[in-house]
């Protein structure tokens, strides 16, 4: 069973992006398939993990979650560090947090590895009558960038899987 199950890669990826995008959420909804539509302020460190099979190898996904330090410049450079992938979040009901986006960018490069492999994520699509985020203007900057780039809803499960499979993928591709 589990207990013997052998691990081929163990890849650590960040979440970033403002505060009350749903980061926790998103990473709630993918490793334990749960979601809160009141979810506190993250506190401490945490990260969680989740085992998943991609090309026949057992890859264990260490994905990081902030610590209700998503003011400027308060993620300490420990977050990024062996960093192989990062989710760069933006609410896409929210212009302010997309326009954050070349801040965090500008942040994670400084303190991350080359080669990182980045999705930006336009999450909250569930409420698309809200939208302040046209789709073209962040496939401008994923294109730009070289950043993937999808919009996911993690109240209703839109691409959750999809976007944590696609940067793992890409990730073992070039590990
Ligand atoms: P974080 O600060 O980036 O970790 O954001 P949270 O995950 O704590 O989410 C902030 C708020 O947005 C909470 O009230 C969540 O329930 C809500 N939320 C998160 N994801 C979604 C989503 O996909 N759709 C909607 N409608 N609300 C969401
Ligand atoms: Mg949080």
């Amino acid at each position: 069973g589990d207990y013997h199950q052998k691990i081929d890669y163990v890849f650590k990826v960040v979440l970033i992006g403002d505060s009350a995008v749903g980061k926790t959420q998103l990473l709630a909804r993918f490793a334990r398939n749960e979601f809160s539509l009141d979810s506190k302020a993250t506190i401490g460190v945490e990260f969680q993990t989740k085992t998943l099979i991609i090309d026949n190898k057992t890859i264990k996904a260490q994905i990081w979650d902030t610590a209700g330090q998503e003011r400027y410049r308060a993620v300490t450079s420990a977050y990024y560090r062996g960093a192989v992938g990062a989710m760069l979040v933006y609410d896409m009901t929210k212009r302010q947090s997309f326009d954050h986006m070349v801040r965090w960018l500008e942040e994670l490069r400084g303190h991350a590895d080359q080669n990182i492999v980045i999705m930006l994520i336009g999450n909250k699509c569930d409420l698309g009558s809200l939208r302040a985020v046209p789709m073209e203007d962040a496939e401008e900057v994923a294109q730009r960038e070289n950043l993937f780039f999808m919009e996911t809803s993690a109240l209703e499960s839109t691409n959750v899987e999809t976007c944590f499979l696609t940067i793992l993928t890409e990730i073992y591709r070039i590990h």
